[in-house]
């Protein structure tokens, strides 16, 4: 078994990659590949939760498992095929303002122009969920992925529609204005995918030097904690490399916090179900925090 908590994140990267390039390479869905994988590393960590949790009270739901699933189908079932269909549309609208520039590293090799993009869409979602933490507007948004006080796989998904539409105009769709190839983009989402179906975990997942590399759960956790001087860190989507740069970073370190759940909430309605906290941003309440 502790073998494969220690291996189950770079494996899970490897073949998420190795999938991915084994497609480009022959023809084959790229998509297909990488989602194959990613259920694959979902799968494997929802089974392992349930027979070696690193908490096992978080295993227990708190009047939480409608929220979580509800707002699975909506980022799956919607807001994701949404932004898919819409965002080529967009970049088409305003290449009749700005122009089409000249393409992303062009020339450059496959490896060059991925490692340029994971950096770039890494350093997007980095400040935008920066700015979800100190712009209280922002903030109302966020507390429902920062709401639930336990922390499991599914919580990966606890996102409002409306924060997962912001970091995606603010990250990706740049990069495809600038004309990053979509199997440059495909291998973006092979390598980080794999980190994000892992980031909330209940799971005592070994990371060893990956921590330093990776935004893993045993660093997320600290991220997520009931205290804000210790919860203002991590906020690395896939990677850590910009909480490095600009000081957020904290060690996983052999402690976890001591309590999980939101540590500004204001009038935020964290209790209600799905629906009320993702329209309460609508409400006069909204953003007294
Ligand atoms: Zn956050
Ligand atoms: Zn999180």
């Amino acid at each position: 078994m502790s073998l494969l908590l220690t291996l189950l994140l770079p494996v899970s990267v490897l073949a998420s990659l190795g999938a991915f390039a084994w497609a480009r390479a022959s023809g084959g869905s790229m998509e297909l590949a990488v989602l194959g994988t990613s259920l694959v590393t979902l799968g494997t960590a929802l089974w392992l939760e349930r027979r070696h949790p690193y908490h096992p009270d978080w295993n227990r739901p708190r009047g939480d498992a409608a929220t979580d699933w509800l707002s699975f189908a909506v980022l799956a079932g919607a807001v994701q095929p949404l932004l898919k269909w819409g965002s080529p549309l967009v970049v088409l609208a305003v290449y009749q303002w700005t122009g089409k520039p000249a393409g992303f590293l062009s020339g450059q090799p496959f490896a060059v122009q991925l490692l340029a993009v994971a950096l770039l869409a890494e350093l997007g979602k980095y400040w935008v969920h920066r700015w979800h933490h100190s712009v209280p507007a922002l903030w109302w948004l966020h507390a429902l992925h920062h709401g639930s006080e336990r922390l499991y796989t599914l919580n990966n998904f606890r996102v409002h529609p409306l924060e997962y539409a912001i970091k995606h105009t603010l990250s990706l769709l740049p990069l495809m204005w600038w004309g990053v190839p979509a199997d440059v983009l495909l291998g973006y989402v092979a390598l980080t995918q794999p980190v994000q179906m892992l980031q909330h975990a209940n799971l005592p997942l070994r990371h060893g030097w990956l921590n330093h590399v990776f935004s893993t759960n045993a660093l997320h956790r600290w991220h997520h904690s009931g205290l804000r001087h210790e919860g203002d860190c991590n906020f690395g989507s896939a990677l850590v490399v910009w909480d490095k740069v600009f000081g957020t970073y904290r060690p996983a370190g052999q402690q976890a916090p001591a309590r999980i759940g939101l540590y500004s909430v204001g009038s935020y309605p964290a209790n209600q179900p799905f629906f009320r906290q993702v329209l309460s941003m609508f409400q006069p309440a909204c953003c007294r925090t």
